[in-house]
Order: structure tokens, then C-alpha cells, then sequence
């Protein structure tokens, strides 16, 4: 079985019906899906955490890579994309775009052999993760959305970005409080300011007190406090935090996690399927981590399609405790044609159909990119 087309499918929403005409593809686009064709009419899905025109330039720039391969060996074929880049593109658009690929190549090699991608990573340990509804916070709907979350059966939920670290400690406090007030003592609080957001002001000594401060509250981990390059105040913050520390939802490449998994740098990592260069490099890194004793947190939160891949792989680590939902997002939404069950207990099943292991909405897809599905 051969790869004989890769298709790149924007995500907006409100697209025109029937697509975009050649060249001229939206500018406000960050999610794009990328779907893998064979010469025997099998399709896989993935996903790339950035503009369909960048997915696009890659896609071209690796077509005599791809064009003819072997569709059902994954990690081959994603290895041979990365040693063959290394000069154009690599950790940027390069392995985004390999990594929707990747993660398209395991939903086909999981068609085929009719099994659950979790299963041809190693072996399923769960059949169960835990969701965690991942919000902003500090807007208007702020309450509504934690409400909304608890309403479908979320026991955990992370609140992220928006004004905190950003005003004043007074109303980082008053955040945490309105949501642990909101969520009530047995949901999982999580707080997340984002310190990969520009020109974020904060070093260690901020970050060290306000993960004093998010103890009292109970919070479960502190993610992204400092700027994701600053791998030395990584290292004091997980030594001396009085709770997990998370980050790393912005590298890409198995190789630049090596540093911050053996120097300790970080708690729970967060590597994000769907631009470090998919489930292949996703499983090496975690592995990696596993070895470390740090847990990983798949990060392919921007689509129904990085979540499906996230929950492969946290089947498959013997660990994994927790997977990001965001919501509300039309791009999670949409694209399932229901929403995940959430059971008492505040978890969702994994997929255990062939492949991704989701039927998608076909409509929601078409809607949001205006292209239909190949089959
Ligand atoms: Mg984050």
C-alpha cells in the first residue's frame, strides 16, 4: 500500500463552501487537518498545529519523500522525513507538517491492521483517561464556562492565560479563588498563565511564590510560569515548587526535550502531537520522560483530531493520568459527531476502533473548511 496524495485542509471558522481557490487560502487559520491518500483507497487523518499555507509549502518541499512510500510504516517514513530535512525547515513548519503526517500514517497502519493506534504503540494500559477541560480565564464567560464544564461531567479543569501574571498578584488571587470557589473541593484545578505568550515579565522568584499561593488552593499543577526557553529557571522552580511543574507545549523534536528530561527540568511534560512530529516522536519522548520518572501530558489540544491522537498515546504509556479537552472550541466540537461520554468518575473512554479509532463529522469538517473528507 502507497501514499499517492496528501491533502491539506484548512480550519476556519465560517469558510466559503467548496473550499478556498488555489492560492488563496485563509490568513487567520492556526489548525489545520492533513489527510494521507493510498493507491488502495485507504485514508488516514492528522493534524498540524499551524497554517494550512505553511502545511502546504511543506508538504511540497517533502513530496519526493513521501510520494510512493510504504503508507503502513509509520516510523520509518516519519524518520526518514526528519533525517532528510535538516537543513530546511527542521523544528518548524518542516516537522509540524510531519507530524500531521505521522499522525495520518498510524490512523491508516490502524485501518489496515484493524487495531487501535494505542495498541501499535506497545500495548494499551487504559481504556479510560481523564479530561481535564482546558478554559481561558478572566473573560466575561469565565464562570459560565467553568459551569458549563462541571455540567457535562469534567472533574478537572484548567484554567489558562488571560490576565494572570499579567495585572497584579491581587488578581492572580482572586482567579484561582473564583474558580476553586466555582469548582468546588473535588475537581481538579489547574492553572496554566501561558509565559509563551510575548513578552511575558515574570523569572523565577514570581513563579516560586505564586506556586506558593496556588497550594493553598489546591491547585494540581502550575504550567508554563516562565518563559519556555529559560530551561535554568525550569530546573530551580521543579526542585523548589511545593507543586508539579509542566511545560514544554511549544518544542518540537525529540531532541530538543533530551536537555529538560535529564536535567529534571520539569514535573509533567507537555509535548504537542501535532507539532513535535507526532505519535512517533510523541511516544519517544514520553518514553523518554517515563525513563526520568516525569510524566507526559499529550498537548494536541487544538483539534478533535490531535485529541483523538493524544488519547492513542496516553493509552499507551504506562503513567498517563490526564489528557487536555478544550472547550468550548468548534474545533473539537464540530469535528465529533458526539461528545465524548464522561462517566462518573470524570473520564472519558479511548477509542478502541481501528486506527484514531473516531468517526468524524463529515459535515463538521466541511463546515469549518469547507472541503469534504476523501471517504
Ligand atoms: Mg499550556
Amino acid at each position: 500500500m502507497k501514499i499517492d496524495q496528501i491533502r491539506v485542509i484548512p480550519l476556519v471558522e465560517n469558510p466559503p463552501v467548496g473550499g478556498w481557490p488555489q492560492g488563496q487560502l485563509p490568513a487567520r487559520n492556526e489548525y489545520t487537518l492533513l489527510e494521507v491518500g493510498t493507491d488502495e483507497g485507504v485514508f488516514g487523518l492528522g493534524s498540524v498545529y499551524t497554517s494550512a499555507r505553511l502545511t502546504e509549502a511543506a508538504v511540497e518541499l517533502l513530496r519526493p519523500l513521501w510520494e510512493g512510500e510504504i503508507a503502513i510504516e509509520p516510523v520509518r517514513v516519519s524518520e526518514k522525513l526528519h533525517q532528510s530535512t535538516f537543513w530546511q525547515g527542521r523544528g518548524g513548519t518542516v516537522t509540524h507538517a510531519i507530524s500531521g503526517i505521522d499522525i495520518a500514517l498510524w490512523d491508516i497502519f490502524g485501518q489496515v491492521t484493524g487495531q487501535p493506534v494505542g495498541r501499535l504503540l506497545g500495548g494499551c494500559y487504559r481504556d479510560r483517561i481523564k479530561p481535564y477541560a482546558s478554559l481561558s480565564m478572566g473573560h466575561e464567560r469565565f464562570v459560565a464556562h467553568m459551569e458549563e464544564a462541571l455540567a457535562r461531567g469534567f472533574k478537572a479543569v484548567k484554567i489558562g492565560w488571560g490576565p494572570f501574571g499579567r495585572e497584579s498578584r491581587r488578581r492572580d488571587e482572586e482567579l484561582v479563588r473564583l474558580a476553586r470557589e466555582t469548582l468546588g473541593a473535588d475537581v481538579e484545578l489547574m492553572v496554566d498563565p501561558g509565559a509563551s505568550g510575548r513578552y511575558w515579565a515574570h523569572g523565577y522568584k514570581w513563579a516560586l511564590e505564586t506556586a506558593k499561593m496556588l497550594c493553598e488552593y489546591d491547585v494540581t499543577w502550575f504550567e508554563e510560569p516562565l518563559r519556555p526557553d529559560d530551561m535554568q529557571g525550569y530546573i530551580k522552580l521543579a526542585e523548589n515548587a511545593p507543586l508539579p511543574i509542566t511545560g514544554c507545549e511549544v518544542l518540537t523534536r525529540r531532541q530538543s526535550f533530551m536537555p529538560w528530561i535529564e536535567n529534571r527540568a520539569i514535573d509533567f511534560i507537555q509535548p504537542d502531537l501535532t507539532k513535535v512530529g507526532g505519535l512517533t516522536e510523541g511516544l519517544r519522548i514520553a518514553q523518554h520522560a517515563y525513563d526520568h520518572s516525569i510524566m507526559t501530558i499529550a498537548h494536541g489540544w487544538n483539534t478533535a483530531v490531535g485529541l483523538a491522537a493524544d488519547m492513542q498515546l496516553m493509552a499507551a504509556l504506562p503513567t498517563a493520568r490526564w489528557v487536555e479537552y478544550k472547550t468550548p472550541s468548534p474545533f473539537i466540537d464540530e469535528l465529533l459527531p458526539a461528545p465524548l461520554p464522561i462517566d462518573e468518575e470524570g473520564f472519558v473512554p479511548i477509542p478502541s476502533a481501528p486506527g484514531l479509532g473516531v468517526a468524524w463529522d463529515r459535515d463538521g469538517v466541511e463546515k469549518l473548511s469547507g472541503m469534504r473528507l476523501s471517504n
